[in-house]
């Protein structure tokens, strides 16, 4: 673990801590956002607490963000900045409305830089308000590579990588390119330990994970994907979470379809940075449903793929294959 991971990995535990924090207090301050999408204090504070880490130590390097000013509420917005500065209080110490602000509009959106980092500061906010799972996710790119990924996960209890029975939950997934990916389990303290995709090559024993929410995927399409694999489990889960699965061999395969009822949909570049890198440098293999690699262009939209499909490498082929038959079909 270089510095800079290390460095990292003491910042997203940080965040972890921070969105637990305003859960346990119940300050969720649940907003709407322009899409009709949950955004609550908690996002918008880990954003805050990131844009405020990479401002010190990488100051003017660009950050494409899901969270910016516009995901503040309209009514009540002075009361809502207040609270904000309360909860962050303990992590940031003062901060002003205006450092709030400037905080929330380093959020370039897009850029034409070649180096930049990507940032969902709370993956999964449904999960997040429901009690399920959710990630912070961080990465970063370089002439359209990911160098860096960060999964904070903050929630899941990663049981086989332990030989403890009492392992809290908690996990943090981190990889560096061509080095290889870890997670450490439980806290800070704790020693990284190398994690590596299922050697799984057999369909059938293979497991799935879809997305949480029904309304975010094809669900027809995904039964007959599993049913032309031969596949039995299927499994929701929300966020990149998944991808910290994949990557320790708790499952094989991630599957999303763009929504029927939203066939336009684009991946979002901050749904996949930070856990892509991760599976990848664990041994799995991220691509569209059409067996394409994801174009990282200083975009916020993956405008050239449509919908996700990743796995433990051994399965890829097999699996794009039965997606070229359903994505055929009418
Ligand atoms: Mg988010």
């Amino acid at each position: 673990m270089d510095n800079l991971s290390k460095e990292l990995a003491k910042l997203m535990w940080n965040v972890g801590i921070f969105t637990e924090t305003v859960a346990s207090l119940g300050m969720e301050n649940i907003q709407t956002k322009e899409d009709f999408s949950p955004v609550t204090l908690a996002d918008l504070g880990a954003q805050i607490m990131v844009s405020h880490w990479l401002n010190m130590h990488f100051e003017g390097e660009p950050l494409i963000a899901e969270e910016s000013l516009k995901s503040l509420p309209k009514t009540n917005r002075d009361a809502f900045i207040d609270k904000l500065k309360g909860v962050l209080e303990s992590f940031l110490g003062k901060l002003s409305q205006k450092e709030i602000l400037d905080y929330l509009e380093l959020n370039c959106f897009s850029t034409k830089k070649e180096s930049y980092w990507v940032l969902d500061p709370l993956d999964g906010t449904k999960g997040f308000i429901r009690g399920n799972q959710y990630a912070i996710s961080l990465g970063h790119i370089n002439k359209g590579t990911i160098d860096v990924g960060v999964l904070a996960c903050p929630r899941l209890r990663l049981t086989h990588l332990s030989d403890r029975k009492d392992v809290q939950q908690g996990c943090l997934f981190f990889a560096e390119k061509g080095k290889g990916a870890w997670v450490q389990l439980c806290n800070l303290s704790s020693d990284p330990i190398p994690i590596h995709v299922s050697q799984c090559k057999d369909p059938s024993q293979a497991k799935l994970f879809r997305s949480y929410e029904s309304k975010h995927t094809d669900v027809e399409k995904t039964n007959r994907f599993c049913e032309k694999m031969g596949m039995k489990l299927s499994i929701p889960v929300d966020s990149q979470v998944k991808y910290g699965l994949l990557a320790c061999g708790e499952g094989e395969i991630i599957l999303r379809f763009t929504p029927p009822d939203n066939p336009n949909y684009r991946e979002k570049v901050w749904d996949h940075v930070g856990g892509a890198i991760i599976l990848h440098e664990a041994g799995g293999k991220v691509t569209d449903v059409f067996g394409k690699a994801f174009q990282y262009n200083g975009e916020p939209l993956l405008s050239n793929s449509i919908g996700v499909f990743a796995s433990n490498g051994y399965l890829h082929d097999i699996g794009v294959n039965i997606l070229q038959e359903i994505m055929g079909e009418l």
